[in-house]
């Protein structure tokens, strides 16, 4: 969790007053930062069919057009990833039907999946979840449409997450069990992964030609009430009130795209995950990190001028004190959360990709290392969040006189 000087203001006014803030909020040293594993192939856009195909991304890259096989082969990919790498991960498909307008009176099936893993110790509704969403679907048109930004890549960076923090999480989880932890609202902390459908238009984006998934989602948990409580003296109504922060990701992956900062109320979290970025670059663990940024020598945090080319940074507004005001939001899954109260933070570019929606948005043309670096930061960014410092064991300094720089 972040300290209580980065808690937003929404976020501490929910909290009962009694309640201690008692997390020992702690940034990832460097060590840590350092022990993020390398992607390796994990984002490789080739199928092999010789060896075990072990890429996150490549099932993904072909059409996933809502009631088609297609979206099958996606669902089984995303489900079965889970099933036998993450068998601690509880999976939940949400299922829903709606006409389009591109398909006549054919009620087409979404189906959202939703991927927690929560403490032991918790029982229904006490868990507060980090929850990272992406899309699945890609868009009917035009024919053949892969969308590999839009959002393969996105989907594939969270799969890659979970599995990097899932050793950390499960250990954490493991000593606080045998040490009798947890019960404190702080401490009931869980991370939920939303791969959400039918994001796309069929045919001209609409309120109701749009957000298929979410919208059924957003409305099946806003009436979801979990039930009462019985020990404890907090508890979330619903599932959307256990959203600690809900992260969406859309249109990453190609390179040199910038996301702003676009909301008032989760600007500290964009901070926090911007923070993260910065520093994996000024260790040089960002495959993305210009020549000029690695081999400077200074401590000095980067300066990220928006509009300086060369600034390699995913995530320019670091210094901003605020979110850029003169930036509209944009239509995406996270709006039918907004309506409800949830805090959400977009990491969209803008501008978009230049093969947004165009049969260029392949495999082909996607920068792997801007995917690879995307999928570092959010591990440093839910290593942070879910304060696995508690479980990482500085290594021994090597030689005499070592100091940090
Ligand atoms: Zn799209």
């Amino acid at each position: 969790m972040l300290p209580p000087n980065l808690l937003p203001t929404t976020l501490l006014a929910t909290l009962p007053f009694w309640l201690p803030l008692t997390t020992a909020y702690t940034p990832l040293s460097e060590s840590f930062l350092r022990a993020i594993p390398s992607p390796g192939d994990a984002f490789s856009i080739e199928t092999t069919t010789t060896t075990t195909n072990t890429s996150l991304l490549a099932p993904l890259l072909i059409p996933r057009v809502p009631g088609t096989p297609g979206q099958q082969a996606a669902q089984a990919h995303l489900f079965n990833f889970f099933t036998t790498n993450l068998p601690a991960w509880n999976l939940t498909w949400q299922n829903s039907t709606s006409t389009t307008p591109a398909t006549g009176s054919r009620q087409i099936p979404f189906a959202n999946l939703i991927a927690r893993r929560d403490p032991p110790w918790t029982k229904a509704g006490e868990t507060n979840f980090l929850t990272l969403v992406a899309h699945y679907d890609s868009k009917l048109t035009p024919e053949g449409f892969i969308g590999a930004t839009d959002s393969a890549a996105p989907c594939a960076i969270l799969m890659w997450t979970a599995q990097v923090v899932d050793k950390y999480l499960t250990q954490m989880y493991d000593e606080m069990s045998a040490l009798g932890e947890g019960g404190e609202l702080a401490m009931d902390m869980g991370l939920q992964i939303l791969f959400l459908d039918g994001e796309e238009a069929f045919v001209q984006w609409t309120d109701t030609d749009s957000l298929y998934g979410s919208r059924s989602l957003a409305n099946q948990w806003s009436l979801s009430a979990n039930p009462l409580p019985q020990q404890k003296f907090y508890k979330y109504r619903n599932p959307l009130s256990q959203i600690s922060l809900f992260v969406l990701l859309d249109l990453l992956g190609e390179k040199g795209s910038k996301v702003p900062s676009y909301m008032p109320t989760t600007h500290w979290a964009y901070v926090a995950l911007a923070t993260v970025e910065s520093r994996l670059r000024q260790l040089n663990l960002l495959e993305t990190s210009s020549s000029s940024s690695s081999s400077s020598s200074s401590s000095q945090p980067t300066k990220n001028a928006p509009e300086d080319e060369n600034d390699p940074s995913f995530l320019p507004d670091l210094n901003s004190t605020t979110a850029s005001a003169k930036r509209a939001g944009i239509s995406d899954d996270h709006l039918p959360f907004i309506h409800r109260g949830v805090e959400t933070l977009h990491l969209i570019p803008k501008p978009f990709p230049n093969v947004w929606h165009t049969m260029e948005d392949d495999g082909a043309h996607l920068d792997l290392a801007t995917v690879r670096d995307w999928a570092r930061v959010m591990v440093g960014f839910v290593g942070e969040w879910l304060d696995l410092m508690e479980v990482w064991t500085e290594p021994e300094a090597e030689g005499e006189g070592t100091t940090t720089a």
